[in-house]
């Protein structure tokens, strides 16, 4: 589009959210048009930062007015390169942040609704204020926003407990790509009046439209919690173990996190203030978290402990009786389930600063997991790489990176025939190339070869 026609655009847009609300110099669109993996860069003609639904609306006709592609932005902390623009497309950003406000919170029906770019960290907050939780969780929690949650379907650590982002949301406003605007924000949990249109919204990553407010399920607070970092004695007895804690709290599992040794050693490496969880490393790690909100789970026994971190122990107890665990560490302190916490949240910036690698977001069925990692670590290791892998086990999902390893060069590496080897094995087991990042930019092309046409 030559500059002079979308001069023209930009007055009309400057009219709906004010001039200083559509950035068209380089420099003020510098922190829009690149993504957080550093991958993904592109020009735009404008971001625009709207700041209520109808604002959206206008935006989104004028567009389609002009032959405008719209890429929608949250907090720009998407690992596929779905929120900057494709190169060779005539393309604004269009900047949700400005929509952030909470419209209401029912603590009765414990529901609250939210506009797109409430950052996901003000929902906990907001949430706690009145006495519930939001229990979508994730280290990007404090500056993603629930727009991005939605579109790419954000799972997190506590999915095996609470569900994706998908089973968080009971209601959705969202602008459509003719402008007009869905309200469905009634918060009711049983409405069969037709196709569910919220569900096809979410992990549609601004396919389908525009998010612009959702409402949200809220759960009781935990009262109490036992958090734990546990020693395997291999992978392939994890999911015995998660079963076995599971049955004996009533389903109380929050976090089952799959850390093993490379992935810590490297966490330890890159930021030296984290400290191994246990004296001798483990091979096969486990972040553990069950909680509880019935008060019978908060009581104190007589030696100072509470009732539920008494029963996890016990149950650890028996586990490494019989030598399916090997070692444990359970917190005694606020202080250290921050640790290890921060431990855990850690991972993705210190894989990025350890140097290049290749980042798989992948699932399986549980009883695939062990056969997955065995058969990409003896292929990873006779190709050179070192795999970096920390995974939501409960769930079946692993993040597996590759990174060079020891002097190896990393361009030297072959890629293209790794990737092919845990593409062609993920078939082969009945997993999913994309768990809960998405596809963005990044996996359109894996998509295209492994979705089928129909
Ligand atoms: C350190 C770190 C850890 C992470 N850990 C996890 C994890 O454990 N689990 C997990 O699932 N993800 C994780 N992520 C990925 C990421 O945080 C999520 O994908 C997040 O939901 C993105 O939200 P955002 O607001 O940053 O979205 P953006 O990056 O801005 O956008 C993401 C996608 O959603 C679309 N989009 C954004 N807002 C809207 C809207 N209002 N309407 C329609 N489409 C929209 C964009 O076009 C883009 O395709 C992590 C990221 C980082 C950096």
């Amino acid at each position: 589009m030559p500059a002079t026609d979308f001069t023209k655009v930009s007055e009309q847009l400057c009219a709906i959210v004010c001039a200083h609300n559509v950035l068209t110099t380089p420099s003020s669109m510098e922190g829009y048009v690149k993504d957080w993996t550093g991958q993904y860069r592109s020009d735009a003609l404008a971001i625009v930062r709207p700041v209520s639904t109808q604002d959206v609306s206008d935006i989104v006709k004028i567009c389609i007015a002009h032959h405008i592609s719209i890429v929608p932005q949250g907090g720009q902390k998407g690992l596929c390169g779905g929120g900057v623009t494709i190169e060779g497309h005539q393309s604004i950003i269009l900047s949700l942040t400005r929509m952030n406000t909470i419209r209401s919170i029912d603590v009765n029906g414990r529901t609250l609704i939210a506009e797109a770019g409430v950052v996901l960290e003000t929902l906990h907050q907001k949430s706690l204020e009145h006495g519930l939780i939001f229990p979508l969780v994730f280290g990007a929690k404090g500056s993603c926003t629930i727009g991005g949650n939605l579109s790419t379907n954000a799972g997190g650590s506590n999915v095996v407990r609470y569900g994706n982002t998908r089973e968080l949301c009971i209601g959705i406003e969202a602008v459509m790509p003719d402008g007009s605007i869905i309200n469905a924000l009634t918060g009711l949990r049983k409405d069969n009046t037709g196709y569910d249109l919220k569900n096809l919204m979410i992990g549609a990553e601004g396919t389908l439209g525009i998010i612009t407010a959702a409402v949200f399920k809220l759960s009781p607070v935990q009262t109490s919690r036992a958090t734990a970092f546990l020693s395997l004695s291999s992978l392939d007895v994890a999911v015995d173990v998660l079963n076995r804690l599971q049955d004996q709290t009533g389903g109380g599992v929050e976090a089952f996190e799959y850390m093993p040794r490379e992935a810590v050693d490297v966490i330890c490496n890159q930021f030296p203030h984290i400290r191994q969880p246990l004296d001798e490393p483990a091979k096969t790690g486990i972040l553990l978290e069950v909680a509880s909100s019935r008060p019978f789970d908060a009581e104190q026994l007589d030696d100072g402990s509470i009732r539920l971190e008494d029963q996890v122990v016990q149950v650890l107890g028996e586990l490494m009786e019989q030598e399916l665990v090997i070692d444990a560490m359970v917190t005694r302190s606020v202080q250290q389930r921050r640790d290890l916490w921060e431990m855990r949240e850690s991972i993705l910036e210190a894989i990025t600063q350890n140097g290049p690698a290749y980042h798989f977001d992948i699932s399986l069925p549980l009883a695939q997991i062990a056969s997955f990692v065995d058969q990409m670590n003896s292929e990873a290791a006779m190709h050179g790489y070192l795999p970096l892998t920390v995974g939501h086990l409960g769930d079946g999902n692993l993040h597996y990176a590759l990174s060079a390893k020891g002097n190896e060069r990393w361009d030297s590496l072959p890629l293209a025939a790794m990737k092919q080897f845990a593409f062609d094995l993920l078939i082969e087991l009945k997993g999913s190339f994309s768990a809960e990042h998405g596809i963005g930019q990044s996996k359109l092309s894996i998509m295209t070869k492994l979705k089928e046409p129909a």
